[in-house]
């Protein structure tokens, strides 16, 4: 999409087109309010192959060891998520003076939420529920963000609902999206921010785009520098949250199966310990296996079994004075690790799987780094004026969800509260 006026006035601009940015975007445009999107990614067709992959992933360090991975690109990072779908921590929110269930009863109703049907759950996957349960875990099914009408045992990328479709909903309502413009920083007059410069590509000519409000939607990690940027000070000063997590993968001689919705179900330990399903379909196997150097794996996909083991770790870490995130895990941190990894070794080993290795453990998302009733209020203004935070940024770390869902109704109530100012 062209945009030629780059310096033009709009009730709105959306830095970023991710879960949030899209869901706002559609809510405005549908009010016909003037929206401008400005999104750091390319617009290209959305494809689930290696090519696809790496022309829009990106990873930033937030640890020493590990990195965080996010996807640049129309939709955000949904265009390569796994849809699972936790329910929104509704009374968290509510002690924080945000009702978010008017949001949700909508949410539900707009989007494909639903556990899986136990006809699309493969056998890897029954074989490692039943083995779960054989051992007294409360194996349970996840919802999901899939379109099982449209389910052919092929597409099971182009049945995950995405954030794109909300902007192409916002395109059609008359919004202008802009693609590969990176937005530095919010521009504040006084007390009040009234624009953002952003810069195309790799070029690092300025421009402005000036706007009633401006909303950052530029994913947990980015929209804090942009914070920091405009001159907010102390932004990140709790630290954030990654739930690092593991995989288990091992192989089950007995076992033929290729129908694979990864992360449809999986149980809460105690500690703060979660199990998920990690059996994936095909092409994100092969992807899995080649990254843990284990490619003669491939060959015997339907034989292989998976769980990941997630924990919640101390919140911390900062956002250093150079813009690069740290933070380091506790020896606590690990125990847990240990703990989830022995209790995934069991319900492995129950299934019959042998030769199981351990994945590199992984940042299992790095959020909430900026929190509400301190750098934002509950209506998700920042100390200026018209400055909006909505994203993985503004999650709270008392009631971790798998985010997506609770990010939709969060776009969702702020939207409301915008159309009503
Ligand atoms: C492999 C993987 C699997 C996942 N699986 C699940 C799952 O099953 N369920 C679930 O709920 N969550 C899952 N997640 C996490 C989930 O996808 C993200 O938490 C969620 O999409 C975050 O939404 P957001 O709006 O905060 O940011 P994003 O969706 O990341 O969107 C931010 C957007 O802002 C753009 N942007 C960034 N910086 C700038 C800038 N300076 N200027 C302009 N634009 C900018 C980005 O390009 C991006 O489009 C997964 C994540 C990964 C990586």
């Amino acid at each position: 999409m062209k945009y030629s006026n780059r310096e033009e006035h709009f009730d709105a601009i959306i830095v970023g087109s991710g879960t949030c940015g899209a869901t706002i975007a559609k809510e405005l445009s549908k009010q016909n309010k003037r929206v401008l999107i400005l999104e750091r990614g390319g617009n290209g067709p959305l494809k689930e192959s290696l090519m696809g992959y790496a022309k829009i992933s990106n990873e930033i360090r937030v640890t020493n060891k590990l990195k965080d991975l996010r996807a640049f690109t129309t939709g955000g990072t949904t265009a390569m998520y796994f849809a699972v779908a936790d329910s929104p921590p509704i009374k968290t929110f509510q002690d924080m003076g945000i009702d978010l269930t008017e949001d949700l009863e909508q949410v539900r109703k707009e989007l494909p939420v639903a556990e899986i049907s136990d006809a699309l759950i493969g056998g890897q996957a029954k074989r490692l529920g039943e083995s779960a349960r054989q051992l007294g875990y409360d194996w349970e099914k996840k919802l999901m963000l899939i379109d099982q009408s449209k389910f052919n045992h092929k597409n099971y990328y182009e049945v995950k609902w995405k954030a794109r479709v909300f902007v192409e909903e916002a395109l059609r309502n008359g919004a202008v999206l802009v693609n590969q413009a990176t937005v530095s920083k919010a521009i504040l007059d006084n007390k009040k921010a009234i624009g953002v410069e952003y810069y195309i590509g790799k070029k690092k000519k300025v421009f402005k785009a000036y706007g009633e409000k401006i909303i950052l939607a530029a994913g947990s990690l980015a929209t804090p520098i942009i914070l920091k940027n405009s001159g907010v000070k102390n932004v990140v000063n709790h630290g954030f949250y990654i739930n690092p997590s593991i995989g288990l993968i091992g192989k089950v001689s007995d076992l033929s199966s290729e129908e694979n919705f990864c992360g449809c179900m999986g149980a809460k330990l105690d500690d703060d310990i979660e199990l998920m399903d990690a059996n994936f379909h095909r092409f994100l196997f092969n992807m899995g296996m080649i990254v843990s150097a284990k490619p003669f794996r491939i060959a015997s996909y339907p034989k292989h079994i998976g769980i990941t083991v997630k924990v919640k770790e101390a919140v911390g870490g900062e956002l250093t004075e150079k813009g690069k995130y740290y933070k380091k895990l506790t020896e606590d941190d690990h125990k847990k690790l240990k703990k989830g990894i022995e209790a995934a070794n069991r319900i492995l080993k129950n299934a019959g799987a042998r030769k199981i290795f351990k994945t590199s453990l992984i940042s299992g998302g790095a959020l909430g780094t900026i929190r509400i009733k301190e750098q934002i209020d509950e209506n998700f203004q920042t100390q200026y004026n018209n400055l909006y935070v909505c994203d993985g940024s503004i999650l709270p770390d008392s009631d971790r969800v798998t985010p997506t869902l609770t990010l939709v109704c969060l776009a969702k109530y702020l939207s409301r509260h915008l159309i009503a100012s």
